[in-house]
């Protein structure tokens, strides 16, 4: 059975106060302990997230880099794990289509840190061109091939995939529950396909891309869809809002 999952991706925002202000909300509330509850703050608050996030919170990183040395503004995988992280978020739409991350260092990002014993949030998706021009499923298995191709069997036990229609993200628009299982039980197939049937009967598969309390009860019975990697409803009590409709 795949585990609960459900990620706050801050992304390039908020400050001291604000994430210090969250964290406290969400410590007035009880979190089970079957669902894998994971903040991803910037990297500039990981340090202060760990201090004062209380268990079973845990703390993610949004990005890293596979190796230390001269790379100006990036943070290694050691960095990470020496502050105490469990969790990074890799190929993310941003980091793919604004910073124009290749297939290949995702995957070498995602190997390194799986070996590091990091666990990876793992995200695919598809443009709105891209969906239009009937290309969801090739995408998305080009994004899965690429980790496929240097990932263990094994080391897909680290893996989560969020599945991300770049359309989706910040816009206020979610995928249609239709089409967010459609593309979830797709990956799972690929999974099955490619990698072993035990793996995607186990393996965690989000859906992200404005999920918010009002569309979430829909997209969260889904049979596919084990959990949300949420950005913007993230920020504030409403992600409090998803945990309860998710559990
Ligand atoms: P959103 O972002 O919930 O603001 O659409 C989702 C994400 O980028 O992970």
């Amino acid at each position: 059975m795949p585990r609960l999952f459900l990620g706050g991706n801050h992304k390039c925002t908020g400050t001291i106060g604000s994430l210090k202000t969250l964290l406290a909300q969400f410590a007035e509330k009880s979190i089970p302990e079957d669902i894998d509850f994971v903040v991803a703050p910037s990297m500039m608050h990981l340090p202060l997230a760990v201090e004062e996030a209380k268990a079973p919170i845990q703390i993610s990183a949004q990005n890293c880099y596979f190796k230390k040395g001269a790379f100006t503004g990036e943070t290694n995988i050691e960095q990470i794990k020496d502050i105490g992280l469990e969790w990074v978020i890799l190929g993310h739409s941003e980091r793919r289509h604004v910073f124009g991350e290749s297939h290949e260092l995702i995957a070498t990002k995602t190997k390194t840190a799986i070996e590091a014993g990091l666990k990876v949030i793992y995200c695919v998706g598809e443009t709105l061109e891209e969906k239009e021009a009937g290309k969801t499923e090739e995408v998305c298995a080009g994004q899965l091939e690429a980790i496929g191709k240097v990932l263990t069997e094994e080391q897909w036990k680290s893996v989560v995939i969020a599945v991300e229609p770049v359309y989706a993200i910040g816009t206020g628009v979610a995928a249609t529950p239709e089409s967010a299982q459609s593309t979830n039980a797709f990956c799972r197939k690929w999974v099955s396909e490619h990698v072993s049937a035990a793996i995607a009967k186990d393996i965690s598969i989000a859906y992200g891309g404005s999920v918010k309390p009002s569309n979430a009860e829909e997209l969260s019975r889904q049979p596919d869809i084990d959990g949300f990697l949420v950005g913007g409803a993230s920020t504030s009590p409403a992600f409090l809002e998803i945990m309860e409709i998710l559990v």
